[in-house]
């Protein structure tokens, strides 16, 4: 594959909000996940963080099937991370986990045909038959001793998620309509993909003076890192000439969150900190894993991660995921259909 096809993910407000709901097969930042089995789903223990063992939180999560592969029809990866900033002061931390999940076109869960995109109507009928974690959304098989009407995925949500819930505990409310103030969970958005090359490339841009429509107007706005913003960030490996091209080549598409290059190789922000990828662990199956996409800093802030002096925050220079290159399908007796991905985090001083 070329290094010029790579799909560039862009955040938007979605037209309407079944969009983001999982018969539509999003590609989504943030909210609940919106799980492709809903049924098969990650265990608690596989949601942890490998370095305060507390729950992860949904990241972030791009749909993208394998034409090649049968059972590749519909084909999604997610990612968690964790939210506590100290996870990520050591780069050898793996605050970040990714999973694959792949069905065929005939599968349990969703019609052969795809849904209506201009209607809602598909939404309506689809909805998750495994009971999910009232705060998080993950796999929720504690139930609330008192109404037993909700779940969690542990101890710690359901306390965190107390104090919305009492009001409503044992209550004839109807919890899905209740607006949650859900604080754990980080903002939803949709993630548009388009082709760097289609968008035009960097040469054509720089002829053009940068006035050009569809993303690059938007490089003003709050969510963008300017290329001073990501010096600064960097501090003193500005020097860098891997930083250099880092800085070069997203230059024209500044609000990019995430490069997807299956096949290719990551756009790495520092000489330091790269994993070779002869040392990418190999699958559970197995087989060998190739690059699927990256998360860029740019998401970071729109996530509203604020750091202070005192407290260390959620950070990374780039999230390289790395997916088996065999789309393996879990065992017959697993129950959860979602295959380890691995995440390698790149910080941006080491
Ligand atoms: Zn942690
Ligand atoms: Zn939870
Ligand atoms: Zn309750
Ligand atoms: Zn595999």
């Amino acid at each position: 594959m070329s290094e010029e096809s790579v799909d560039l993910g862009f955040l938007e407000t979605p037209e309407h909000e079944w969009r983001l709901h999982r018969c539509y097969f999003p590609s989504k930042v943030g909210g609940k996940p919106a799980w492709l089995d809903p049924k098969n789903l990650p265990t608690t223990k596989m949601l942890e963080c490998k370095n305060c063992c507390k729950p992860m939180i949904f990241l972030l999560q791009l749909y993208a099937p394998v034409d090649e592969h049968e059972h590749c029809f519909h084909r999604s990866i997610v990612v968690f991370c964790c939210k506590n900033g100290n996870c990520y002061s050591q780069q050898e931390h793996q605050t970040v986990q990714a999973f694959s999940c792949t069905l065929p076109r005939n599968n349990l869960f969703y019609p052969f045909d795809p849904p209506d995109y201009e209607s809602g109507k598909a939404a309506q009928s689809c909805t998750n038959p495994k009971k999910l974690c009232n705060l998080c959304g993950a796999a929720g098989n504690k139930t609330c001793a008192k109404c037993k009407a909700v779940n969690y995925c542990g101890r710690d949500h359901q306390v965190l998620d107390w104090k919305n819930h009492k009001p409503v505990c044992g209550q004839e409310t109807n919890l899905d309509d209740k607006e949650n103030d859900n604080t754990i969970l980080f903002p939803e958005k949709e993630i548009v993909i388009e082709s760097e090359e289609e968008l035009g490339n960097s040469e054509e841009l720089q002829q053009n003076d940068g006035k050009c429509n569809g993303h690059v107007s938007q490089s003003s706005s709050s969510t963008s890192y300017s290329a001073t913003e990501l010096e600064e960030a960097v501090g003193k490996q500005s020097e860098d000439k891997t930083f250099t091209k880092f800085k070069w080549k997203i230059a024209n598409y500044p609000d990019q969150v995430v490069r997807f290059h299956p096949g290719g190789k990551p756009l790495w922000c520092s000489a330091k900190g790269q994993i070779k990828s002869d040392d990418v662990p190999n699958c559970p199956c197995g087989a060998k894993r190739k690059f699927e996409f990256q998360i860029m800093p740019q998401l970071l802030s729109y996530l509203n991660v604020e750091s202070t002096i005192d407290q260390a925050t959620i950070d990374w220079a780039t999230v390289a995921v790395y997916a088996c290159s065999q789309n393996c399908q879990p065992v017959t007796d697993d129950l959860c259909a979602y295959i380890p991905c691995f995440a390698w985090r790149q910080n941006f001083l080491i």
